[in-house]
């Protein structure tokens, strides 16, 4: 099993290079973003819950999201790997999962962390509001509100991985292309 957290603050382009690797190699793509976005589309109390804090650029409560991922890795019965996008954003979170893989003995096998500069990452998020609707992307203080909150919270896990030696940076800037090479290169490496 090929199992990837595919890492990055928003705007990073963890979406967009999680498709190209779901070709690739026939993973199952996990976003939280996604899955938290079809629940509030669904209008069910969990999407209702979470909208207050996806508003405002603040995280989801960790029982929501890991719940969340484990009721989705519960339905899967066979499956080459998973993309872990947007999952795990706290230390909470990335123990949570790692109790769930190594309880099916499959646990992750790198994290891939997109590094692109802030000024990068409010121009893509400002012109991806501009087409996407998201509300949390039509605000800047928003958006700058999600780039902390990434600073202070989800920043850390590269603390969590780096001693399992299951860290890689990868360079976040440049064409989708380019990236999508840089990221091949190091799949090739742990897979
Ligand atoms: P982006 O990476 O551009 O911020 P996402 O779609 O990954 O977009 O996330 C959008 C919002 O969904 C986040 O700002 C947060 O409120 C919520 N969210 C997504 N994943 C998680 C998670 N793992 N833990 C807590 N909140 C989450």
């Amino acid at each position: 099993m090929l199992n990837i957290v595919l890492f990055g603050p928003p705007g990073a382009g963890k979406g967009t290079q999680a498709e190209f690797l779901i070709e690739s190699y026939g993973l199952i793509h996990l976003s939280t973003g996604d899955l938290l976005r079809s629940e509030m589309s669904a209008g069910t109390k969990l999407g209702l819950e979470a909208k207050s804090f996806m508003d405002k650029g603040e995280l989801v409560p960790d029982e929501i999201v890991i719940g969340m991922i484990k009721s989705k890795l519960d339905t899967v019965k066979e499956a080459k790997g998973f993309i872990f996008d947007g999952f795990p954003r706290t230390v909470d979170q990335a123990m949570a999962l790692d109790e769930l893989l190594n309880n099916n003995g499959t646990p992750i096998s790198g994290m891939l962390s997109l590094e692109v500069e802030k000024q990068e990452l409010i121009n893509r998020l400002v012109s991806r509001g501009k087409i996407s609707g998201r509300a949390d992307d039509q605000d800047e203080a928003i958006i700058e509100n999600r780039i902390n909150v990434y600073n202070q919270k989800t920043l850390p896990l590269i603390e969590y991985y780096k001693p399992q030696g299951k860290y890689f940076g990868i360079n976040g800037m440049g064409s989708i292309a380019e990236i999508a090479g840089r990221l091949k290169e190091v799949i090739g490496k742990i897979e």
